[in-house]
């Protein structure tokens, strides 16, 4: 997703759009990786001295319940964040180092018998399938 059409989600859901919410959009756009919350504060509060980690937080929430972002745990008990891609199903190699998250070119649940599922008499909507790792740059660096 790019900056322009998380704005049009915001607005069509009545949000307005506030300076301080539109810099939290553009290093999301720029990062394109999982960051922490205070990862994106710490970018912003160089240009917004004033701007509060409360703010950051209740923003990130927003734009979680609106489903722009997606959300990744690395199991330090901080949620890291990543604008979604676009309509496109994709499952992802996450790097529990940097965050950059690698594109998978299949879904798991083509490779698991759907009838075990439909057994059950349960109606599928979405799920989440994500690997978590250190990527090459990240290995390379503790050599
Ligand atoms: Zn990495
Ligand atoms: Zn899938």
């Amino acid at each position: 997703m790019d900056a322009r059409e998380v704005i049009n989600r915001l607005k069509e859901h009545g949000y307005k759009i506030t300076p301080q919410r539109q810099e939290i959009i553009n290093v999301l756009v720029q990062e394109n990786r999982h960051i922490t919350v205070e990862d994106i504060h710490s970018k912003i509060s160089r240009r917004y001295a004033n701007l509060s980690m409360d703010t950051v937080y209740r923003n990130v929430g927003v734009l979680e319940r609106l489903n722009v972002l997606s959300r990744a745990d690395f199991g330090d008990g901080k949620g890291r964040y990543k604008l979604v891609d676009r309509e496109r199903h994709r499952h992802h190699l996450i790097c529990l180092k940097c965050g950059c998250s690698l594109e998978m070119d299949f879904c798991p649940l083509d490779h698991i018998d759907r009838r075990e599922i439909s057994d059950k008499n349960f109606h599928i909507i979405r799920h989440n399938f994500e690997i978590y790792g250190y990527c090459a740059a990240c290995r390379g660096r503790e050599g």
